[in-house]
């Protein structure tokens, strides 16, 4: 069976790998994919992720039997529901079910007509109440501006000042995205990321990660894309797992079939595990980047047929599927990143990163000349490892990292510090 794969980033290409390995695989085509995809894939960079009558006339042109969609946008703008019209089986949910990402509220309406564990909330399309309700509640407390704003619509206020601040920047923004905002209570606890497939009310789950959102050692210096993940999440045990399904995803999964717009695709909870339990902070509706590369790490199945069987709407509850190796996944990024950075210097090494056993050195933002790499973006390398456990992970995907000869970039030299018990 030919594939596309839409995506461009580490992501994406752990997706490749995984696909790659799937005897049922005919071609595989990414669009735009990037240099390491390309070891996979015939990457089509010219056709615009926002261009669903190029993406279908590429299926049409190439035989392509299913679609796997790596990032949110494409299907926040619909391109699961153009496929399906054109009878292209993809994985990935249709736009109403992926308002889960694509709307705070829809998520948190959602949350409090079934139940859903997650923090309690108010909604405010003017600042004096909005005032009003942060007054009441006290510091510390979040602000959420609605829609996809790339990470940078939330504010967690510690003082009142800083909430009342972020009120009056939401509102002065007008229109569009400032026109309503959500504020909510503060959750205390150790975040978690906890990835099912999920076929309607059909729930597979995938397995935990924790990632690390700052830029520098210590969980310090401004919010980035992901600085790196590992897998499993200790704190994520069994019984944690259990009540998460039985409480917050599967009544999700429920919620969205009974109202006629199942969800095919997977579903990545971020969660809270508070004392009385896990609460849901937010839902993706894709994999995470660098989650998915840890994740596919410890993947024993056949990646293809799990994902064809999501979108042919087949998918059956036995248990997987992931090895209990630990995986983890270290992100190299261009000096100055998340701030300026700059773009075209040579990366050498990759082949004798790779020669250490477990490791994988995944593209996130590179560009080859056919003979030699560059870096090409912000967050640039995602150097994976697995190993028994998390030391072992943790010692090849360093080792991994000294072998890539690339001074002009830098990683956290600290990443599943929390795993470590540290
Ligand atoms: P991203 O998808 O980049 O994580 P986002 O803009 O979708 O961000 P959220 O995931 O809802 O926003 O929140 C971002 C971060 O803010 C969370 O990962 C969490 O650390 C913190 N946060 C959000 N809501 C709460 C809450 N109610 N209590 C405590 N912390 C919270």
């Amino acid at each position: 069976m030919n594939v596309l794969l839409l995506g461009s980033g580490g992501r994406e290409h752990a997706l490749a790998w995984k696909l790659s390995a799937s005897e049922e695989l005919g071609q595989l085509f990414a669009i735009p994919g990037n240099p390491g995809i390309a070891q996979f894939a015939t990457c089509i960079p010219s056709v615009p992720l926002t261009d669903h009558d190029a993406i279908v006339s590429v299926c049409a042109s190439n035989g392509i039997g299913l679609v796997v969609v790596g990032p949110e946008a494409p299907l926040v703008d619909g391109i699961a529901d153009r496929l399906i019209a054109e009878g292209i089986p993809v994985f990935g949910p249709s736009r109403v079910a992926a308002q889960l990402e694509g709307s705070k509220l829809f998520t948190k309406e959602l949350c409090k007509a079934h139940d859903i564990p997650t923090a309690a909330f108010g909604r405010f399309s003017e600042p004096v109440a909005a005032r009003a309700f942060i007054a009441a509640r006290g510091a510390p407390i979040v602000l959420k501006a609605d829609g996809l704003m790339a990470g940078k619509g939330v504010v967690v206020a510690m003082t009142l000042d800083e909430a009342n601040a972020a009120v009056d920047e939401v509102f002065a923004m007008g229109g569009g995205v400032g026109a309503e905002i959500l504020i909510e209570e503060f959750l205390e606890g150790e975040e978690v990321s906890f990835f099912c497939l999920v076929d309607g009310d059909t729930v597979l789950p995938l397995g935990s990660a924790q990632d690390h959102k700052r830029a520098f050692d210590g969980d310090t210096g401004p919010n980035t894309g992901g600085m790196g993940a590992y897998s499993p999440a200790p704190v994520f045990t069994a019984e944690i797992e259990r009540r998460t399904l039985h409480e917050i995803v599967k009544p999700t999964a429920r919620a969205l079939a009974d109202a006629d717009s199942p969800f095919r695709g997977v579903l990545f909870a971020g969660l809270m595990i508070t004392r009385e339990g896990p609460k849901l902070i937010e839902y993706n509706v894709r994999f995470g980047d660098p989650e998915c590369q840890v994740l596919m790490s410890r993947l024993e199945g056949d990646l293809l047929a799990l994902l064809l069987s999501v979108a042919r709407g087949r998918l059956a509850e036995e248990t997987v599927l992931l090895k209990p190796d630990t995986a983890i996944s270290v992100v190299m990024a261009a000096n100055g990143y998340p701030g300026d950075y700059k773009k075209g210097s040579e990366i050498r090494g990759i082949s004798a990163a790779e020669r250490i056993p477990g490791v994988r050195v995944f593209h996130a933002g590179t560009r080859s000349d056919g003979h030699r790499l560059f870096a090409n973006g912000g967050r640039v390398l995602n150097v994976t490892a697995v190993g028994a456990n998390i030391a072992e992970a943790r010692e090849r995907a360093y080792d991994a990292v000294a072998r890539i000869d690339w001074p002009e970039g830098f990683c956290r030299s600290d990443i599943a510090w929390r795993a470590l018990g540290g």
